[in-house]
């Protein structure tokens, strides 16, 4: 079965990618969000002529040589629309086997741990507080995160002492028995970050995400050597060498590659086999209602390694316009602090027609 024809249907926030072989059968994916327009572009220019002709089922090769034809333009551009061809390929393969995708790759459906992830740094401790205790008693979260710093602050806070305010007093306002994690978004020098660590200690935080400009590796294992919470990171680095170097260091606790940055989930599951080689968790990066935090559902239930929860960001359509209309039903319905990976084929996701009609279209296929 040879891929016959890569579609694209994008806005500037988010492209789908439809794959159909040479026998018509169909599978769905998602290039990376944000500058979805450009990474399309780069998808029909430099992804598809690699994979056009090439087995459908059999892929893994395939998104490897992609990398190394276009050896000149390394990045996070062409990883991200790799993505988009194997997200799609996924869902091909499992809508042809009738299988889930996490049950091609070792797991099984059923529910995953969620935990509420704030995206805002221009909210007050008390509103971001709020609604994160609104969180915990309608939904049933038992894990928050919240941010600190700024990003790429460069140990300037998003303003004097909001970093010092708001960790003591979300933490506060959750209380007892449920987990606090806080993201620093490469805001802070590792002397600073260490500071900002012993308070995170004091005020029982769990994780410690980011706490360093993501590309400086040494760091943040100055950060992670310190303290005896847990330090994590990864979402940004998109190449199999960034990631050998910082397992290999053990830069960070926990890795945390995002499946539509780092090219998809082949390439995800290299990464979380090499962490767990060396007995680090994985928790994946996914910031938005796109395909990523189902891609990150299906990945959850079947790594040995999986981390203790999956990000299931809480900022609504008010922020993301898109984010309640991608989907015929939508999959992140959260009960118990829990979200569901169905039993249906592949991703399980139908594409909202509606959301795809007001998209601009475009398609590469075999001469
Ligand atoms: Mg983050």
């Amino acid at each position: 079965m040879k891929i016959e024809k890569i579609e694209t249907f994008t806005n500037r926030l988010i492209g789908f990618v439809r794959v159909t072989t040479d026998s018509g059968e169909k599978g769905w994916g998602q290039v990376s969000t944000y500058n979805a327009d450009i990474t399309c572009e780069v998808l029909h220019r430099q992804v598809a002529p690699h994979a056009l002709g090439t087995n459908a089922l059999d892929f893994g090769d395939t998104i490897e040589l992609i990398g190394e034809r276009e050896c000149k333009f390394p990045g996070t551009y062409l990883r991200r629309a790799t993505a988009g061809l194997d997200t799609a390929l996924w869902d091909l393969k499992g809508k042809i086997e009738g299988k889930p995708v996490t049950s091609l790759i070792g797991g099984s459906p059923g529910p995953l741990r969620a935990y509420a992830s704030s995206m805002r740094r221009d909210i007050a401790p008390e509103e971001e507080a709020d609604r994160l205790c609104r969180l915990r008693d309608e939904k049933g979260f038992t894990a928050f995160k919240w941010r600190v710093g700024k990003e790429c602050g460069r140990d300037v806070d998003q303003w004097p002492d909001r970093t010092e305010t708001i960790v003591p007093y979300v933490s506060k306002a959750l209380g007892d028995g449920v987990s606090k994690l806080v993201d620093g978004n490469s805001g802070f020098s590792p002397e600073r970050a260490i500071e900002v660590g012993r308070m995170l200690e004091d005020n029982g935080i769990s994780h410690f995400e980011e706490p360093c400009p993501y590309w400086e590796y040494a760091w943040t294992k100055q950060v992670t050597d310190a303290l005896s919470i847990d330090v994590t990171g990864g979402e940004q680095d998109c190449e199999i060498s960034a990631w050998k170097t910082i397992i290999g260091m053990r830069s960070v606790d926990v890795v945390q590659p995002d499946i539509l940055y780092l090219g998809g989930l082949s390439r995800t599951l290299q990464v979380a086999r090499m962490a767990a080689e060396v007995g680090l968790p994985c928790t994946p990066h996914s910031a938005n209602h796109g395909l990523v935090t189902l891609c990150s559902m299906h990945l959850l239930r079947a790594l040995p390694n999986a981390g203790k929860y999956l990000e299931y960001s809480i900022e609504g359509p008010y922020s993301q316009q898109w984010a309640d209309e991608l989907f015929v039903e939508r999959p992140y319905d959260v009960v118990d602090g829990k979200v569901e990976v169905t039993n249906a084929p592949g991703w399980g996701i139908e594409v909202n027609p509606t959301f795809l009609q007001a998209t601009t279209y475009a398609v590469t296929e075999r001469d």
